[in-house]
Formats: structure tokens, sequence, C-alpha cells
């Protein structure tokens, strides 16, 4: 099993010193290897893999500069041959020739001599990571500042002993042991971060003898409770249960402390050491919500997954695009800019990132796999204005909390009636069609994306389950 355990560290001044220069070497060191591979890239996207365009020679070390530090490499170095004769890997990936590099750099800047090697090959492998974010799909890697450069990572060479712990170059360092490693676990890696309020260090450990949690099959699922997110209340069950929503970061009193604040430090002379201050204040307070945030969300978690069900029934939202901006609007005349909600939207979208959904859905997720339940992610579509009787569909049917049938006149909490909706779909992915309550199960189905999951999950017939244990899951 691996998990990270974090502790908040206690440098000495020495040591403080020693790890804010480490960031700013690394940084500018990450900044230069994402800078030549961009340069690297326009190289060879212009001249191709040829060091010469006219006579079509192939860029190799000795011949040709491109290949110097470059994704094209030393092709005869680290190559293995295969039965056929031929080369395994005839070329090593831009990562690995930038590892190797790694030298040069020491002899000509000495000062780096000073950082822990595999602190320095990690910071390349960094960058092999968000290339590979970057071809998933996920944005190009950009250039760091001080401000989103914060951490750097040892891969070999920590000890732990009591209350300190060794990193190669740094010495031993003193730290807030607030709790212990298990017995058996060892050390992978360890992360030392730069936070608002000092230095952290996040502590990989491994034991391949303990075995991951392992989630109880589809099938096995008796109970479902079903979890509907909201704002006015952060959640409500099926079970009739409310979860309040405190607004961490956008209650009144809040917005006014941030606002006085930030207000504060745009006062001051830019570069001048009173608005360092004023700075390091608001970071403060920032800190300070994230940390009541993460225990009011490890609270909330824990109270939903120690019920006594077998499964959790949540809402797959896509959180992201919620947050979008609205699109832009121009007047097609005059080639001006018209209103197109977005000022109205901004509060909305603070609510919404203030009440961090996707950090408590990773919360539950994380609590129900170490018990052993299962979390099922339902489509949340139509599932607060679509009557429970009749299954009416219509935005009409929900005046904010109340939830009025246009066709039956069926009333319920509007909120309460979409955890149990979700419960039902969560159940009908369970049981396949064969245990619905409604004969308009398949209406539903359509509406649930995740049909795959049901069918993994055996079929199971009506007689299997008893009346009891259906009406015990359904109220
Ligand atoms: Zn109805």
């Amino acid at each position: 099993m691996l998990t990270n355990y974090v502790y908040k560290l206690r440098p000495n001044v020495s040591q403080f010193k020693k790890m804010d220069n480490w960031l700013d070497m690394l940084r500018s060191s990450y900044n230069w290897s994402l800078a030549d591979r961009i340069a690297q890239y326009n190289q060879q996207f212009i001249q191709g893999d040829y060091c010469d365009l006219r006579t079509k020679a192939e860029a190799c070390p000795i011949t040709c500069f491109v290949s110097k530090n470059g994704a094209t490499g030393e092709p005869w170095k680290n190559s293995k041959f295969d039965k056929d004769g031929k080369l395994k890997n005839p070329r090593r990936s831009a990562g690995d020739i930038q590892i190797t590099a790694l030298p040069e750099l020491k002899k000509a800047r000495p000062w780096f001599g000073e950082i822990d090697s595999t602190v320095m090959q990690q910071n390349v492998k960094r960058l092999d990571v968000a290339y590979k974010n970057f071809f998933e799909g996920r944005g190009f890697p950009t250039f760091k500042n001080r401000s989103n450069f914060t951490s750097f990572t040892f891969a070999v060479g920590m000890k732990i002993q009591g209350n300190k712990i060794y990193l190669p170059k740094l010495g031993w360092m003193r730290f807030h042991n607030s709790r212990q490693i298990p017995h058996g676990f060892t050390i992978k890696t360890a992360t030392v971060r730069k936070r608002q309020n000092g230095w952290y260090v996040s502590v990989r450990i491994e034991d391949k003898s303990v075995p991951d949690y392992i989630p109880k099959s589809l099938n096995e699922v008796q109970s479902v409770i079903g979890c509907d997110l909201g704002l006015t209340k952060l959640i409500h069950l099926s079970d009739r249960h409310q979860i309040d929503n405190p607004r961490f970061a956008t209650n009144k009193k809040t917005r006014c402390a941030l606002k006085i604040r930030q207000r504060c430090v745009n006062r001051k002379k830019k570069g001048s050491k009173n608005r360092k201050k004023a700075a390091i204040r608001i970071g403060k307070l920032y800190n300070k919500i994230t940390n009541k945030r993460q225990a009011y969300l490890w609270n909330a978690a824990n109270k939903i997954v120690s019920r006594q069900v077998d499964a959790i029934g949540l809402e797959n939202l896509n959180v992201a695009g919620m947050l979008k901006r609205c699109r832009v609007k121009v007047d097609e005349k005059t080639g001006r800019f018209l209103k197109n909600g977005q000022s109205r939207k901004k509060a909305l979208n603070r609510s919404i990132s203030d009440a961090s959904w996707t950090e408590l859905t990773s919360k539950i997720e994380y609590l129900a796999a170490k018990q052993g339940k299962v979390v099922i992610k339902v489509n949340p579509r139509n599932s607060s204005c679509e009557c429970r009787n009749c299954g009416h569909i219509d935005k009409l049917n929900r005046d904010r909390e109340r939830f009025i049938c246009t066709q039956c006149g069926h009333i319920e909490h509007s909120d309460i009636g979409a955890a149990k909706t979700i419960r039902d779909r969560a159940l009908s992915m369970v049981h396949g069609d064969s245990v619905k309550p409604e004969p308009r199960g398949s209406k539903r189905l359509k509406n649930c994306k995740e049909i795959s999951a049901r069918s993994l999950s055996k079929r199971v017939e009506p007689g299997n389950l008893s009346n009891q244990d259906i009406k015990a899951a359904m109220s």
C-alpha cells in the first residue's frame, strides 16, 4: 500500500536560507529545460530529423549542435539491441537527455553542486509529467514563477529518527512528528513544500505486504444512500438529513476581511517591505480559510460514509464546466461588447468554488474505499426537476426549496427529492432493470450515462431479493 504523510518542518536558519535558495535555482533550471525543449521542437519542426537539409545528413552529436541538449540525443548511448539486431531504443526521451546533461550544468555553474543530485533529476522529471499531461489534453507546460514553483522532491537517502528527518545535503532537520509512520513502511520519496506559514514535507511511504483497500463489488450492494450537493445546504441526503454550507470564503465577514486586507496590499508601495508584510498577512488568512474548509469537509464526508449503507450515490458533476465564463456577446453593427451576464455569474462561481464539491467527492471516495464501500456516480441530469410521483420533467416544477409537480401536484422538498432520485438511479445501476420501483425505469436508465457499470454486475432477479430488502433500501 502506498500513502502520503505530511509533516510540518522546523528548519534552522541556515537550512531555511538554503531551501529558499534551492527553490530559486531549481526554478531557473526548470524554466531553462522547458525553454530548451521548446527551442528543440521548433528546430526539429523546421529541419526535421536532419542536421543539414541539403545533404539530408541525420542529426548526430558529433556533427550537429541540434542534438546537443535536445530530443534527438546520442543515438548510441543507452540503447539495446533486440533479437533481430535492431536498435531497441534508438532515441532517448528528452527527459533522459536533460538528466544526463546535468553534470555539465554543474561544471558550468558550480553553485548548482550544492543541490542534491536526485532533487535535480526529479526536477526534470517533473517537466516530463507536465508534458505527459499536455499530450493527454491538459494545457501546455508553463514557465514557473516564485508563486507557483514551491516544492522539490528527494528520491533517495532520506531517514527518519524520532522527530528528526535526514534530507541529503540539508542535513538532519527537526519536524513536528504528528503521527508515527507505521511499522514496516519504507520511505519512497519526500517532497519539501513551501507554504505561507512555513515548510512542510510530504513523505511517500510504502509497504507491499499490506494490501490495498478492496471495495465491495457492485452486485454485493444492498442499500444505497443518495447525496445531492448544493449551495444553500452543502449536502442533502436521501434519509432527509442535511449538512450546512458554512461558506468559509464567501460569507459576509470573511469577504469583508479579505477585501480590507487586499486593499492594504494594494495601497503599499510596490517592492517595499511593508507590501510584503501585508501580502503575508492576506496569505495567512487564505491559509486559515483552507484549513477550516478541509476540516469541515473531512467531517462531512465522514458523516456520510459512516452510515449503515453499502454504497454512496453521488452526482457526476462537471464542476470545471460550471465555472466557465459566459460567452462574449458582441454587437454586430458597432462592434462593441454587450452585457453577457458574467458579472452576475461571478458571485455564483465564487460560491461554487468555495463549496469545493470536487474536494468533498474525493474525500468521500477515499473514506468509502477505506471502509470497503462503493461510490456510484450517476448522471445528475434533471434530478431536481423530475417528479418522483409521475415522472413529469419540467423546470417549472421547482420553486427554490419547494417542489410542486405541475402535472400531478406532488409536493416535496426539492433537494431531498433530488437526493432520493440519485439514490434510485444508483440502485438501478446496481440491480439493472429488474428491481425498478417504478415502471418508467427504462426512461430513467437512458439518463444514466454509465450503463457500463451495470453490465459488470450480475443481473439480479427480483426473486433473489426479499421485498423487505427492497423496501429498506427504498425508504
Ligand atoms: Zn408529478
